[in-house]
């Protein structure tokens, strides 16, 4: 496995494609994954080619680095899991804590079959845009489960990937700033536009902070994060 290598956990949202960004800043080759499990917002998968020509038509390194994409279809994690994400039920707080967005073991999940793709693509750095900072109480966004998972996968394939976190520490206005000192105001448009966060798939209605219903949880965290950002510059 080259060490000049990676892949992207890409799904379409703003915190991907700020990752995305940050691999092809930083690796040679850069492929992509996304994961279809029948999520209510499945326009999120729709903004990803845009996204990708985006970032490959503003610096030429850019586009010499990125690789394929790679999407999966993963049916089975929709029809096993209860969430409002996959069924038309309304988002709320369960007894627990948790959203009723959270799909369970969904991360991990899509690190391991990330991993097993890497592993016949010889990719060795693998990236995800989890984030314990302002995320929902996911637990699998967790630093820690992330860790406890790049040393189960790279005990279970014999391999030595590694598990990149940009976003882990940052906040939502954070990642703009990351984004903005990555790309500048060419990429920070970019991701404004083409980029999908909504819950509710949301693309009709434009806010200064990107496409969305404005009241999930999801614009929410994006409006609020977006504001803040425009404060601080
Ligand atoms: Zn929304």
């Amino acid at each position: 496995m080259s060490d000049d290598t990676a892949l992207v956990l890409f799904s379409g949202g703003q915190d991907s494609a700020t990752c995305l960004a940050w691999a092809l800043d930083r690796y040679s080759r850069v492929e992509t994954m996304g994961f279809d499990y029948g999520q209510r917002h499945r326009v999120e998968l729709e903004c990803r080619a845009a996204l990708r020509d985006g970032m490959a038509a503003q610096k030429p390194e850019w586009a010499a680095r990125l690789g394929e994409d790679h999407m999966l279809p993963l049916a089975a994690l929709g029809e096993i899991s209860e969430t409002s994400l996959t069924r038309e039920v309304s988002i709320q707080m369960e007894t627990g804590g948790l959203p009723n967005t959270f799909v369970p073991g969904r991360n991990i999940i899509f690190l391991t079959f990330a991993a097993a793709l890497a592993f016949r693509r010889g990719l060795k750095h693998i990236v995800t845009g989890v984030c314990e900072t302002d995320y929902s109480g996911y637990p699998d966004c967790r630093d820690d489960t992330i860790k406890a998972l790049q040393v189960a996968l790279n005990l279970g394939m014999e391999k030595r990937f590694v598990l990149h976190t940009p976003l882990m520490w940052l906040d939502k206005a954070e990642t703009w700033k990351l984004a903005e000192n990555l790309g500048g105001k060419p990429l920070i448009d970019l991701i404004l536009e083409e980029s999908h966060s909504c819950y509710l798939g949301d693309r009709k209605h434009r806010h200064p902070w990107g496409y969305g219903c404005g009241t999930c949880p999801a614009c929410d965290l994006r409006a609020k994060g977006w504001a803040a950002y425009c404060e601080a510059v």
